[in-house]
């Protein structure tokens, strides 16, 4: 496709259809760019994934906050279990706990949280044993909005406490 690049404005030989890439819908709605340059397009295809990496790491971001939670599912062996634990520290994204029962790492389990109506599937991510008790780094597998809420409340809470 031969035109003028809407970013600058340089005619070219071939231009990239911003429109027919997903990703680059952000772009498209702030800057209104449609069609760009090899050159811009690299440059925007950075941004674009910076502006992401930042926001993964923003919803990574641990708090140490002791939140009453309920863990449930299948354990190593197999068994169905049920277990009325604590967080360690929570993350928009995820949390890390301490459990009793021997879980295996990959395993899918649901999350609870008593106080309120909120569960959620879980993705075990690791598990560490120090001596009688065990911890699980776990992550909400879908995006959930009711978790970042009830996490930034937490946040909050926390936060108005220590000041
Ligand atoms: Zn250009």
């Amino acid at each position: 496709m031969q035109g003028f690049c809407d970013s600058c404005e340089e005619s070219v030989d071939h231009l990239f259809d911003l429109t027919r890439l997903p990703e680059f819908r952000e772009v498209v709605r702030r800057q209104n760019y449609r069609k760009v340059c090899q050159l811009c397009y690299d440059d925007l295809y950075d941004d674009m994934k910076q502006q992401q990496e930042n926001q993964d790491r923003r919803t990574e971001v641990r708090h140490s906050i002791k939140l009453k939670i309920g863990i449930s599912g299948v354990d190593r062996e197999g068994q169905k279990f049920s277990e009325q634990t604590f967080t360690h520290d929570v993350s928009l994204s995820g949390a890390k706990i301490s459990i009793t029962h021997q879980i295996e790492q990959g395993s899918v389990l649901t999350l609870s949280v008593p106080d309120t109506k909120f569960e959620a599937a879980v993705i075990i991510e690791l598990v560490w044993q120090d001596g009688k008790s065990n911890s699980a780094g776990l992550k909400i597998v879908e995006a959930s909005d009711a978790w970042a809420k009830m996490i930034s409340q937490a946040i909050e809470t926390t936060n108005t406490k220590k000041s």
